[in-house]
């Protein structure tokens, strides 16, 4: 008999997970909302898969998405300076999630996975770890359900840093060639561009994050869709000239009436096992490894988690199922967890002399341009940029 896990959580990392073990274990997925309640609801984030991500989304046979917002560079702009454009080594592509959620849980459920629907509550998880051999605990930045130890070293904020204000537009021509742009307004805060795939077509993300009560920090109250639009608008004509100029005034609309979002994160970085009630339990993705998105790195690093804990569990799977495995899938995963962290918490800093160097030395020298473009797709490279320049 095949061993029986049950994942919390339909998101980013749950999703990888179930797609990866579903064929060496009885996999259930327990999940707050319907797929139809995700797809039509309000937007859940921004994402770009990079290409590391897209790789394992093929190794474990994951839906395929048109590849028609391929994004193959990073366009980098500091005040209103224009920089560069970096070449990415491999295309990353932004779906949806609500697009990508619901698509994969439709997929997954043909696929002999088992579905729950259900929003559990602390109450409940000792009955789920007595029916399973193994709960993992992806309930993203809601969670976790489980009490697993703050790292404090990789935790140091006690507040969010930014306030995040996204909308998916209709009406901004995309930057070419496509990829994501990325803004600094040092003090103030950052905009991220991102041509993205919705159930309605192209849109282009504008995601502004605003350090908390500086002079973007305007969008308090903004809970309607022709109000947040309005400020969005006046937002790209006082800060962002170079979207505004992009913008077709009579076609610039949200995609759809749940298409915009205001969030703001504590990050907190946590070790991903615990034992509770003698049984091993695990995380996966945000519920864990919860990060700013500054560097849109979250789905990123749960899917590499995700890869991780699979190839843990598949090393053991004739093994005891206790705290070694934990800590064994810890191992392959803290060193990973700890750059992308340090890196992103560095970000939402003034940044150091000797990378604004770097930037400004992308604007003479292309091979300077793509390699920062890379950082976003391999963050250890960003890490090393940061924090152990000597060494490149
Ligand atoms: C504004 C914003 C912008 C971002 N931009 C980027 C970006 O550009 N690039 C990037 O890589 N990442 C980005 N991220 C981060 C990224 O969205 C997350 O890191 C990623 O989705 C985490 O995956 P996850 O599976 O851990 O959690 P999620 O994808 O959030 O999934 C969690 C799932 O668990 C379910 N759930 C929660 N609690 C329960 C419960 N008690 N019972 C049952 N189900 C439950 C939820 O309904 C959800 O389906 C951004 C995040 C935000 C908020």
């Amino acid at each position: 008999m095949k061993r029986k896990i049950c994942i919390i959580g339909s998101g980013t990392a749950g999703l990888q997970l179930a797609y990866s073990l579903k064929e060496e274990f009885d996999v259930t997925v327990v999940h707050a909302n319907s797929s139809d309640k995700i797809q039509n609801g309000r937007i859940l984030s921004t994402q770009v898969h990079f290409g590391s991500t897209r790789n394992r989304e093929n190794r474990f046979n994951m839906p395929k998405w048109e590849d028609t917002t391929l994004l193959n560079s990073i366009h980098m702009t500091i005040g209103n300076q224009k920089l560069f454009v970096g070449k990415l080594k491999e295309p990353a592509l932004s779906v949806d999630q609500r697009l990508y959620f619901s698509q994969g849980m439709k997929d997954l459920e043909t696929k002999g996975v088992s579905f729950r629907h259900l929003r559990v509550h602390k109450e409940q998880i000792e009955s789920f770890v007595a029916e399973f051999d193994l709960l993992i605990d992806c309930t993203g930045k809601s969670g976790p359900l489980f009490p697993f130890p703050i790292e404090s070293e990789l935790s140091p904020f006690q507040v969010p840093q930014r306030k995040c204000i996204v909308g998916y537009f209709f009406g901004v021509k995309p930057n070419q060639p496509l990829g994501v742009s990325v803004t600094v307004l040092p003090g103030i805060g950052e905009m991220f561009e991102i041509p993205a795939l919705t159930e309605h077509g192209s849109v282009t993300i504008l995601f502004l994050m605003a350090i908390p009560d500086r002079e973007l920090d305007v969008f308090k109250k903004m809970n309607n869709k022709n109000a947040f639009t309005h400020q969005m608008k006046n937002v790209t004509r006082e800060y962002f000239q170079d979207i505004h100029e992009r913008i077709e005034q009579d076609m610039f609309a949200l995609a759809d009436d749940n298409a915009f979002l205001q969030v703001a994160i504590k990050p907190v970085i946590r070790k991903p096992y615990v034992t509770f009630k003698n049984k091993l339990v695990v995380g996966c993705g945000d519920s864990v490894f919860l990060n700013d998105p500054i560097t849109g790195q979250g789905c990123n690093l749960s899917s590499y988690c995700a890869e991780k804990l699979y190839e843990t569990l598949i090393q053991y799977k004739d093994s005891n199922w206790d705290i070694r495995v934990g800590e064994a899938y810890w191992d392959q995963t803290k060193a990973y967890v700890k750059e992308v962290t340090e890196w992103t918490n560095a970000m939402t800093k003034d940044l150091p002399q000797h990378v604004i160097q770097m930037l400004l030395g992308g604007a003479e020298n292309q091979m300077i341009a793509d390699e920062v473009a890379n950082w976003f797709a391999d963050p250890r490279k960003a890490y090393e940029a940061f924090f152990q320049p000597s060494n490149l």
